[in-house]
């Protein structure tokens, strides 16, 4: 069984997700770490629990989604994943950075690409890949039945969608998206958004104003 656990980060309060399985093997998803202190604060939550990171898995690649994965990539060697259309949002990120006035480094390289209708295993475990496009080209949700949530990135928060104006973005895809792939899980479903808190799919189906 994977557990879930959270931070959030820099300026624009991104959510960043480290699941862990029993084995005490992880993944960080969307690591958001810009400042040096959130940058120890997931070293020592990884040091401090003896967890073995094992992979960046990224549901997208927009800057604060993406500001931490080069330190994780060269403090652990770990690969570091998204979907390939996510690649040319990766190569704007210089220029958003320039943009929004933050320093970045060298934009990292994927390691390799998840692609939409496959599984990801972390040892026994086993998430479900959904391309749910629209917020950005290649957005990526992941999905873990066992434990009944769903990682939905920038696609579905809590009462709210995705903005669809930054490049690739795209109101009616993202409304598809959901409507193909992430309404149909059960209502329980508990839905760990990119920003802001968790909600779950019942709730968003019955009072999300962007989906009635
Ligand atoms: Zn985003």
């Amino acid at each position: 069984m994977l557990n879930v656990n959270f931070f959030t980060f820099n300026a624009f309060e991104e959510n960043t997700y480290i699941i862990t399985n029993e084995k005490k093997q992880c993944w960080i998803i969307d690591p958001g770490m810009y400042q040096e202190d959130e940058k120890q604060a997931v070293y020592s939550y990884i040091s401090d629990k003896q967890l073995q990171p094992q992979a960046i898995i990224n549901t997208h690649a927009h800057l604060d989604h993406i500001f931490g994965v080069k330190s994780l990539m060269d403090k652990y060697g770990i690969p570091f994943s998204l979907h390939e259309q996510e690649q040319e949002v990766l190569k704007m990120a210089r220029g958003s950075a320039v943009m929004f006035g933050f320093e970045f480094g060298d934009i990292p390289t994927p390691t390799s690409f998840i692609k939409e209708g496959t599984t990801l295993q972390l040892g026994d475990d086993t998430l479900q890949v959904f391309l749910t496009p629209g917020h950005s080209p290649g957005s990526l949700s992941f999905y873990y039945p066992k434990g009944n949530w769903v990682i939905s990135g920038d696609v579905l928060f809590s009462g709210s969608i995705g903005r669809t104006d930054l490049p690739g973005g795209n109101l009616n895809t993202l409304l598809t998206s959901i409507r193909t792939h992430l309404f149909p899980l059960p209502a329980e479903t508990i839905v760990l958004s990119g920003h802001g808190p968790a909600t779950t799919i019942g709730e968003e189906k019955k009072h999300n104003p962007f989906l009635k």
